[in-house]
């Protein structure tokens, strides 16, 4: 058994104020594994002043002494990747390729920050003006339970990278990650109070890090809904505010497309991370004419599709996260066949031969239309769609015809074909023909899948102020 019952503020691990207890569990086994003492709004806000006292300074520093602090943070978290491995697999159930692949990129993203920060001109100068790029301030550093580490760092890495402080409230349910990546950037040795984390419920440690007046940014990943509600209440004070959020990603398959290889990764899109990924490729757009040839391959791949111990090297998608989050995929398979979508693959309960763990079958549905709930609303599980369309006008219709807007895939074999339809499509990413991940690329949504962009040139700008000088 797990027991977490500190919180790190002002450069040491501390004793929260909070005093509730919080349970841990393994997804595989549904059996509670720790408990974490969660921190309370007392806790945010002596975070919030050892982060304020902390900016004085670290605002000024050199951008040398910042990329020294990101090397040795990526060092630290680096030499824990096993650790985190094995926590990632046991309080969240990825996978092992997905697992490792996380926990790899928790370390990835403090060298990604270095060569930003490395290429980035702090100062410019436009017309008769000198405009200096300036720290914004204390940021805070908001995460979700589907990729904690990674976020814990790469949003600091942002910030750190700008000369901003931070502090980060982690997801409530990730703690076991939060306690390495934690102990990692402690032995790094930054300057106290440069980084603050304190785990705490959203509605008490996140709000009251939303609603200080000395926190200057908001870097938020999570759900739509809790991100509108970031928006109105930080209004008061106007912070920056990135968000993201939410997705129903269309992966457009145009009927030159070559299937054997389509199909296949259009499935692996929409499965990424046991489908617990805000970039799924959850609606596939099929055209018509090749809808027989699709469903047949597409039933094949995804009745190949192992749903089952995240331990076991052979298993692709994993448990979900809690029970609530079972519950709720499993409201939306019942949903789709309520609606009258076909199933094709899958459906309610666990797959076969598992009695415990939250896991769900591996489900496409077809004769899905996109004004469905299934089609509509992101279902955070491995639930696809498959969306018949007659002509390519219809498909980028079809694919732009959603609240959300931030990634989409498309399959052709037709490389101008690809970059036509790519270009018509309201995504913050669009990716042809792979599933690849370009860090050094701007990362974010259009629509209601976010507000401002993360990682490379984008991601630090959003930690800076420009400020014109002029008269000089
Ligand atoms: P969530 O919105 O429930 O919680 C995210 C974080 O916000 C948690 O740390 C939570 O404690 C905190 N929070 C909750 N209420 C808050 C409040 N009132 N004020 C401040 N903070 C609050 O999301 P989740 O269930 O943890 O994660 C799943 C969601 O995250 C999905 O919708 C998914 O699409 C989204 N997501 C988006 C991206 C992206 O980059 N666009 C990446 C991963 C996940």
């Amino acid at each position: 058994m797990h027991t977490i019952e500190h919180i790190y503020v002002d450069g040491a691990f501390a004793v929260p104020h909070g005093q509730e207890r919080f349970e841990l569990f393994n997804p595989a086994t549904e059996d509670v594994i720790g408990t974490v003492r969660l921190a309370d709004a007392e806790d945010a806000r002596r975070a919030i002043a050892a982060a304020k006292r902390a900016f004085a300074t670290f605002s000024k520093t050199g951008i040398d002494e910042r990329i020294a602090l990101l090397q040795r943070m990526h060092d630290a978290v680096l030499a824990r990747e096993a650790d985190l491995f094995d926590a990632i697999r046991e309080e969240y159930g990825a996978p092992v390729s997905r697992g490792r692949w996380m926990a790899r990129h928790a370390a990835d993203v403090f060298a990604e920050a270095i060569d930003t920060l490395r290429a980035f001109d702090f100062e410019r100068r436009m017309g008769s003006a000198d405009v200096v790029m300036q720290p914004v301030g204390v940021a805070g550093l908001i995460t979700p339970w589907n990729s904690n580490a990674g976020f814990i760092c790469g949003k600091l890495a942002a910030a750190i990278a700008a000369g901003c402080t931070a502090v980060i409230k982690p997801s409530e349910m990730s703690a076991l990650q939060t306690r390495i990546v934690t102990e990692a950037l402690h032995e790094a040795g930054a300057p106290a109070g440069v980084f603050n984390i304190v785990t705490g419920r959203g509605y008490v440690v996140g709000a009251e890090i939303v609603a200080s007046p000395d926190i200057a940014k908001i870097s938020f990943t999570g759900s739509t809904a809790v991100g509108k509600g970031i928006v109105r209440a930080s209004a008061d004070t106007l912070k920056r505010v990135t968000l993201e959020l939410g997705g129903k990603s269309p992966s457009v398959i145009l009927d030159d497309a070559d299937f054997s290889k389509a199909v296949p990764l259009a499935i692996a899109a929409g499965f990424m991370n046991s489908g617990q990924a805000c970039i799924a490729g959850t609606r596939i757009l099929v055209p018509r004419a090749r809808l027989g040839e699709f469903e047949a391959l597409a039933k094949a791949t995804v009745e190949a599709v192992v749903s089952g111990d995240p331990a076991d090297p052979s298993t692709d998608v994993g448990p979900m996260v809690s029970a609530k989050q079972w519950e709720r995929v499993q409201g939306y398979i019942r949903k789709g066949i309520d609606e009258g979508a076909r199933l094709l693959a899958g459906g309610e309960g666990r797959p076969d031969g598992h009695a415990r763990g939250w896991l769900v079958r591996p489900t496409l549905f077809t004769d899905v239309r996109n004004d469905m709930t299934i089609a509509r609303e992101e279902i955070f599980g491995p639930v696809l769609s498959a969306i018949a369309y007659d002509d390519e006008e219809e498909a980028i219709a079809i694919a732009n015809d959603t609240s959300y807007g931030l990634q989409a895939y498309v399959h052709a074999t037709d490389e101008a074909r690809a970059r036509r339809v790519a270009s018509r499509i309201d995504a913050g990413r669009v990716l042809v023909n792979t599933l690849a991940h370009e860090p050094k690329a701007p990362f974010g949504g259009f629509k209601q899948s976010g507000l401002g962009r993360e990682h490379g040139r984008f991601g630090l700008e959003a930690y800076l102020e420009p400020k014109a000088v002029l008269g000089l």
